[in-house]
């Protein structure tokens, strides 16, 4: 069995890859489990799939085996998809209240038609030999006037998918994992490790 890497330390996005890999004979160990050394990777780059290929490939040649990263980020159009690439850092203290806040104070007086927005998550698969294997998924909605609920993080109380009049802090964990971006690209992950098994 192969054991990835997971460059990131969110144990719940770690669980949410494991539930994919492992249809692959593949498992999943932390970074931190793995022994890779503390190292700060700058997500510098200008694209979710830059950040992604570059977490995934920094982790790969820390360890020296195969390994997977996630990048993801809110697009608001009316804000030309901001925060994007910056959405954990959209406010100097990127506190998920702040960044809050920051969102909907830009978006004051817009009306909900011009209010459309995705959520974004590439992920990416590096391996020693160089191949790679990254999925994208998006999920479109609009950010509400207001935050509500305490489900989810980050955008979660203002991201309303679309087809839903309640947002992703107040829609269950359970109709989030099926819809999300994250969902989406995992599904995707899903098809092209299939297309390389055949
Ligand atoms: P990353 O960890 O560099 O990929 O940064 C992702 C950032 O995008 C998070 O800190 C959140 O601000 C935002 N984000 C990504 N996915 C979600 C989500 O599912 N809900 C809420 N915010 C999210």
């Amino acid at each position: 069995m192969d054991t990835i890497v997971a460059a990131t330390r969110n144990r719940h996005k770690i669980e949410e890859i494991e539930k994919i890999l492992k249809e692959f004979d593949m498992s999943i160990v932390s970074r931190d489990d793995a022994g890779v050394p503390d190292v700060e990777i700058v997500e510098d780059g200008e694209t979710f799939e830059e950040n992604s290929y570059k977490k995934a490939y920094e982790i790969m040649k820390l360890s020296g085996r195969p390994s997977v990263a996630d990048d993801s980020g809110l697009c608001v159009d009316y804000l030309g998809g901001a925060p994007g690439v910056m959405s954990a850092r959209f406010t100097p203290s990127g506190d998920d209240e702040e960044n809050n806040r920051k969102v909907l104070e830009l978006l004051e007086g817009v009306p909900f038609g011009d209010r459309t927005a995705r959520y974004v998550a590439v992920i990416t698969l590096v391996y020693p030999d160089g191949r790679t294997v990254s999925a994208r998924g998006e999920c479109e909605g609009h950010i509400i006037e207001e935050e509500r609920g305490t489900n989810g993080f980050g955008y979660d109380p203002m991201f309303q998918p679309a087809g839903y009049d309640r947002t992703f802090g107040e829609l269950s964990p359970e109709i989030k994992n099926r819809i999300s971006h994250r969902a989406k690209a995992l599904v995707k992950l899903r098809e092209k490790l299939l297309e390389d098994d055949k």
